[in-house]
């Protein structure tokens, strides 16, 4: 069986920054990026319903060691994000170390050997460290439904578009009010559907002011690096500003509420609708979305609101909450992902066998947020307690790869076979999260993917502001390595 140095499995945002820093690094060595779908991209690669795009700015959603001066728009299209994730692959040299096509069905750590030991799809594989980069939007959410079986016409969610389908002249059902059905919505209506969106919970709305980045600045941007990062700089300065509404209840957030219901005020002038668009939950709680064309989009009739959910499908007819029963001729599910309980977590076994969905059967925990007990040399990027609301993903996987990168290279110099945690600093940790959390935004009171319904925790979000999660990893980066549990030579078979 082919033993390797490094697998890394999944070629998104996170797979990819993995595999350059430690090909910039100098310890790729065999590394292999094992990527189930025929292309890089995660979730880019995969959400290309009309309108897709990043509620980002653009300069802040790319990685730092690869600024792109040309961003063409102040947020970027789902497209541009693809196509720039592709220029990366390229230029840093990942292209020889990815396997496409390959799923990955079982993980188990081989104590004896000191090895993971990989099922896929293509065969099996071993190595040394195991990085998963899987994304926490990959797996998506299609409710369970009564007679969602008798429904005949097109069915898809909102990360597996079918633009085959002829959506003019249809009566399309949207479920869902979150950061994808907002952007989706007013483009149905401008492709002439008659479309219908069963909204649950009202979302947040603030402007998004999207405009194209003028010639001249991206010229400049290209001219000269230190303008370029100045300007990155800055966005990720205000970004961070955003953060004091989400833990405290003080001038920010009222603030933030105002824009919104002025925002809504301002767009929507029927009285009645406004109010069925108001949430009665606070601002926050879930991800706040910035769209412009959303509100306007129900305001003038081309889109129905349905203030409730969809509940069941009778044949073609969607059954609200309400009573209300509404034919359907395609039913999207902008619904969300499995984020809380990602599958992957009953795939992988640490040591003596053990799951880490049992590891994890109360929710999300690790140490470092890419760490956990009973699991050595397993990197988890995007894992429990490192996403944020307010800023860049890039932000936080960069630093995941930081002191991912910083232990693997320890490992590849001192004589240390194994990186692994102990429970006491998993719960340590954890705790002290869930501590910074108890009066946020988070937990006042609604529903959302960042909260584990299992245990009423937030085990999505990291409480605090990028640069403290930055601070944070890089602390961990300076505590000595626990000492071997057993040394010895490491021989890779292949050459990659
Ligand atoms: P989401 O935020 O999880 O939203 C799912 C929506 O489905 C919610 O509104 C939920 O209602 C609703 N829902 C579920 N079952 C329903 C039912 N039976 N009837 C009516 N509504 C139902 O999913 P998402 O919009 O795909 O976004 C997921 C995440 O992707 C975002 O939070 C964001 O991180 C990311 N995203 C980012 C961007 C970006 O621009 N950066 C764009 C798209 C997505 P409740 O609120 O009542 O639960």
């Amino acid at each position: 069986m082919t033993t390797l140095e490094t697998i890394i499995v999944g070629a998104g945002i996170a797979g990819i920054a993995a595999g350059a820093k430690l090909r910039r690094e100098g310890l790729s060595g065999d590394m292999l990026i094992l990527e189930r779908a025929n292309d890089i991209g995660g979730t880019w690669r995969d959400n290309v319903y009309p309108g897709v795009a990043c509620d980002i700015p653009a300069s802040l959603y790319e990685y730092s060691f690869r600024p792109n001066p040309r961003w063409k728009n102040r947020f970027s299209t789902g497209a541009d994000i693809q196509s720039y994730l592709g220029d990366v692959v390229a230029e840093e040299g990942l292209t020889e170390h990815l396997r496409f096509g390959t799923d990955v069905t079982a993980m188990e750590w081989n104590d004896a050997d000191e090895l993971w030991e990989l099922s896929t799809t293509r065969g099996p594989l071993r190595c040394r460290v195991l990085i998963l980069a899987v994304g926490r939007l990959s797996a998506p959410i299609i409710p369970d439904l009564a007679g969602l079986e008798t429904f005949t016409g097109p069915i898809m969610h909102s990360s597996t578009w079918d633009a085959s389908v002829d959506f003019g002249g249809s009566r399309v059902g949207v479920v869902g009010t979150g950061a994808s059905a907002v952007q989706l919505v007013p483009q149905l209506a401008a492709l002439g559907a008659a479309t219908t969106v069963f909204q649950r919970s009202a979302a947040w709305v603030v402007p998004r002011a999207d405009a194209p980045v003028a010639p001249e600045k991206t010229d400049e941007f290209a001219r000269n690096p230190a303008a370029l990062r100045a300007h990155r700089d800055a966005l990720f300065a205000e970004a961070e500003a955003g953060h004091t509404a989400r833990v405290s209840d003080g001038v920010e957030r009222e603030a933030l509420r105002m824009t919104a219901l002025d925002h809504l005020d301002a767009q929507v002038a029927d009285r009645e609708l406004r109010r069925r668009l108001t949430p009665d939950y606070e601002i926050g709680c879930k991800r706040v979305l910035l769209s412009d064309d959303y509100y306007p989009a129900l305001a003038s009739g081309a889109v129905a609101l349905e203030p409730s959910a969809l509940v069941a499908l009778d044949g073609n007819v969607g059954v609200a909450a309400s009573g209300a029963r509404i034919p359907i001729d395609v039913l999207v599910f902008a619904t969300g992902f499995s984020a809380t309980r990602p599958p992957f977590a009953d795939i992988v076994r640490g040591r003596n066998g053990r799951l880490l969905a049992e590891h994890w059967s109360k929710g999300m925990t690790a140490y470092a947020s890419i760490l956990m007990a009973g699991f050595p040399n397993l990197f988890v990027l995007d894992g429990p307690n490192a996403a944020l609301g307010h800023n860049s993903a890039f932000a936080m996987i960069e630093a995941q790869v930081e002191l991912m990168a910083n232990l693997i290279g320890r490992m590849a110099t001192q004589p240390v076979a194994i990186v692994e945690t102990t429970d006491a600093a998993e719960q340590n940790w954890s705790a002290e999260l869930d501590a910074a959390s108890t009066d946020s935004v988070w937990l006042s009171g609604c529903t959302s993917w960042y909260v584990d319904d299992r245990s009423g925790r937030v085990t999505l979000l990291w409480p605090g502001t990028a640069a403290e999660f930055q601070l944070a990893l890089r602390d961990v980066a300076r505590e000595p390595l626990p000492a071997a549990a057993s040394v010895r030579p490491f021989v890779t078979s292949a050459a990659v």
